[in-house]
């Protein structure tokens, strides 16, 4: 007891504490109650853990670290780049889709100043954001009109509850789907104020099924795209077109939630994701997409479709509480750009690594391989592997891409330590770790990105004394 009091006795003064810490060239601009609550929150604590008997005493040094790092956290950003070694194009945990050239210039424009956001530049007149995509999405998709809103999980919620609030909503057993976590169809439509009416079987709904559900109740048809899982085999749903006949004759509009919302057609092997423009064409009256999904543009939610459906969203006063801000807008237009006059497959970095060919990725797996070869005969196992890369965001999920990567082992590291020093470099590099590897898939990887790589591995043998 005694010592422990001593050793509370030896924690220094707060002025002494900041004294030092003052000294740091990095924290010199913070302000004095900054300091202050760190360093009485840090002292307190180490208090307590005395008196508690977890620690003997606290050293000075120790203490200082201590605040240091706590201080030194805040003026350093904590959301950084990284480096997608996983071949998962649209990573939500990593950020999805990487913007475009364009859309990155169009972001930078917009955000440091003042914009013509919502404001006619003719008429001096108040003008809506939505005009400024409107056209170009009805270009790319013939939709009629357009907006957007904060995420496709909005996107949905404002269509639902602007058009069937209080009314029925017919929706297929086997689309009644979860997306991630808390995004669940039923319990979306219960929030949206809408009366979910269940038809079919997880396997098989027909038509005739819909229009036995048809009531003076209904408000419309949802349709969701089952972006992340597909029910195979002995399946059948209607068409849209069938669909859409159906529900017209009862004057009904038809919603389809379309998830990962392509804007040019991508077929992978067996898989073919429905264009926006299909779905349009075939009739469907609203139509909700993701911006940062295979569109390849930021976080966004798009609706498409029929003018009369769109003007009542609107109106609607969620419209305000999930709009769209400038930067997504900015970033989205200057996407949409690429699509309507550049060369998406380029210029789109979605596009253009989902549609890289197999012989552009074995050469891009050897080159980095090569790269890692002074290191390789005395302390790494590299070799090249065929990998299987997604493209993620819940987009054709059982189709996986082929793609290549480098597969590391090293000699004197176990797999575990390895994968966590480049998870740790100063720009981390996200991989995966199979078979007691570390896999890096390089699909996502830039020229850049692979150099940083070597010196991750370089710096790592090298504290080896290799
Ligand atoms: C991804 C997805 C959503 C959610 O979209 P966010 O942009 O993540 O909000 C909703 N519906 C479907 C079918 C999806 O694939």
């Amino acid at each position: 007891m005694d010592n422990s009091k001593n050793n509370l006795r030896n924690i220094p003064s707060v002025d002494k504490l900041i004294g030092e810490l003052r000294k740091n060239e990095e924290l010199t601009t913070l302000p004095h109650s900054l300091f202050l609550k760190c360093v009485q929150e840090t002292t307190e604590a180490a208090r307590q853990n005395i008196i508690a008997g977890l620690d003997e005493e606290i050293s000075t040094q120790v203490l200082l670290m201590k605040i240091k790092s706590r201080l030194v956290k805040l003026v350093k950003p904590s959301l950084k780049r990284v480096i997608n070694a996983t071949g998962v194009v649209l990573h939500t945990n990593l950020g999805r889709a990487p913007l475009s050239k364009r859309s990155i210039e169009r972001v930078v424009e917009i955000a440091g100043g003042y914009s013509n956001l919502e404001y006619l530049i003719d008429s001096g007149e108040r003008g809506s954001r939505y005009s400024h995509i409107a056209a170009k999405i009805a270009a790319l998709t013939g939709a009629e009109d357009a907006i957007v809103v904060n995420n496709n999980a909005a996107a949905v919620m404002l269509a639902l509850s602007a058009l069937s609030y209080g009314q029925e909503v017919i929706v297929s057993r086997g689309q009644l789907v979860e997306i991630g976590g808390s995004f669940r169809i039923p319990d979306v439509l219960k929030q949206s104020g809408a009366k979910l009416v269940e038809v079919g079987t997880t396997n098989k709904t027909h038509l005739r099924d819909y229009a036995n559900a048809i009531s003076e109740n209904t408000a419309a048809i949802l349709k969701v795209h089952t972006s992340n899982y597909r029910i195979i085999g002995f399946t059948s749903e209607p068409d849209n077109k069938e669909l859409v006949e159906l529900a017209a004759k009862s004057n009904l509009p038809v919603i389809e939630d379309l998830g990962s919302g392509t804007i040019n057609p991508i077929t992978a092997g067996q898989w073919d994701e429905p264009s926006v423009a299909e779905v349009i064409k075939d009739g469907v009256d609203i139509v909700t997409f993701s911006g940062d999904k295979l569109l390849g543009a930021g976080q966004a939610g798009i609706i498409a479709g029929k003018k009369e459906y769109i003007s009542i969203m609107k109106k609607h006063p969620l419209m305000r509480a999930i709009r769209v801000d400038k930067l997504s807008l900015a970033a989205l237009e200057g996407t949409l750009i690429d699509y309507i006059s550049g060369n998406p497959k380029t210029d789109v970095p979605v596009q253009s690594m989902l549609c890289t060919s197999r012989e552009e990725l074995e050469g891009k797996a050897t080159r980095l391989s090569s790269m890692l070869s002074g290191l390789s005969e005395f302390w790494w196992q590299s070799n090249i592997v065929e990998t299987d890369s997604q493209a993620g965001g819940g987009a054709m999920p059982e189709m996986g891409f082929t793609s290549y990567g480098v597969s590391l082992k090293a000699a004197e590291v176990s797999t575990a330590t390895l994968e966590r020093h480049l998870r740790n470099w100063t720009i981390p590099i996200i991989t995966r770790v199979q078979s007691d590897r570390v896999i890096i898939d390089v699909r996502c990887l830039t020229e850049q990105d692979m150099t940083v790589i070597k010196e991750a591995c370089l710096a790592l043998a090298k504290g080896r004394g290799i």
